[in-house]
């Protein structure tokens, strides 16, 4: 389904069958001499043929079109090698580069999950599921590294790339500033709140969001376009919902943590979560595992604010109250 968004600009859905996101927003940007693709879906075919038959249709020469990348993450990034043209430049950031540059496989994962109480065999079995893992990028292009501040003109348009760290390491907006375009990627969804995890130590993501949150809260943005799901209608106040969001889950947890002290996952199977299951045994692993990487996030940042602190039971990370 294609939508024009403003002159030249449109937005295509792309399906993601079975996510609960439904699909992605690819965004195109028609200009001389050099087209623009802002995000591309999953390696498969669903999403190529959704992208092919968008690509002819506003009868763009792949020749000369190139493509942005908000993130790291297969729905946004993995189809691009397929689809970009020999000419191509693919633009993405540069932390999130270095992170599949240096990515050895997923053990480093599946341990940090097991030292937060997540069961190795559900962890396995999660990622196996997972559409980022069965739906990856067969190989990776070429890369255009784009920093903070960096132009990307397109016809009409002039962009700078914003980083906002915090959905993802090296997350990046595109922000026009002459018409107020924010190209958001998953930074400010508007129907679902964007997942925030934290699988690894020495990062604060929550802290990283927040930050980037209160960074696009300063712009005058009348056009927000987000990577998933419909057009935001008022960044602004859909900024302060997202920040209010995740400061009610910061006492929820606070409130969990009242009662005695635990570890992610088991902290995360205390948490409320807007999925139909009764208990959270019932929860599908694939739903687990993004339910406790939200509970790492948030443990995360209360510990580094002094609210909870750390302890270990048994090789198993636990929190718990200070005193
Ligand atoms: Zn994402």
């Amino acid at each position: 389904m294609i939508e024009q968004v403003a002159p030249d600009f449109f937005r295509v859905q792309i399906p993601l069958p079975g996510s609960p996101l439904k699909s992605l927003n690819s965004y195109f940007i028609l200009g001389q001499p050099r087209n623009l693709i802002v995000d591309t879906g999953l390696n498969r075919p669903e999403c190529q043929e959704a992208m092919t038959q968008a690509i002819a249709e506003l009868g763009l020469d792949l020749d000369r079109t190139d493509f942005f990348i908000t993130h790291l993450h297969a729905d946004h990034f993995a189809l691009t090698s397929k689809v970009a043209g020999k000419n191509s430049r693919i633009f993405f950031n540069r932390p999130e580069a270095e992170i599949i540059e240096a990515h050895t496989g997923w053990e480093p994962m599946i341990n940090f999950g097991g030292l937060n109480g997540f069961p190795r065999e559900e962890l396995v079995a999660a990622l196996e599921n997972h559409p980022g893992y069965k739906y990856a990028s067969e190989w990776v292009p070429e890369l255009s590294l784009m920093n903070d501040g960096d132009h990307l003109t397109v016809g009409e348009y002039n962009f700078t790339c914003l980083v906002t760290p915090g959905h993802t390491l090296g997350h990046t907006c595109l922000w026009e500033e002459q018409r107020g375009i924010l190209v958001a990627g998953d930074h400010i969804l508007g129907d679902i709140t964007p997942n925030i995890q934290c699988w690894k130590d020495d990062y604060d993501p929550l802290a990283s969001y927040l930050d980037s949150l209160e960074r696009v809260s300063h712009l005058p943005v009348r056009l927000t376009l987000p990577g998933h799901r419909s057009l935001v209608a008022d960044c602004q106040v859909r900024i302060k919902e997202l920040a209010e969001h995740h400061h009610h889950r910061l006492a929820e947890i606070i409130g969990i943590l009242a009662s005695g002290s635990y570890n992610a996952y088991q902290t995360a199977a205390r948490m409320s979560w807007d999925i139909r299951c009764d208990t959270w045994e019932e929860f599908p692993v694939a739903q687990k595992w993004f339910a406790t990487g939200e509970a790492m996030a948030h443990l995360r940042y209360l510990e580094n604010k002094g609210d909870v602190v750390r302890g270990e039971r048994d090789g198993v990370r636990v929190y718990g109250l200070p005193g």
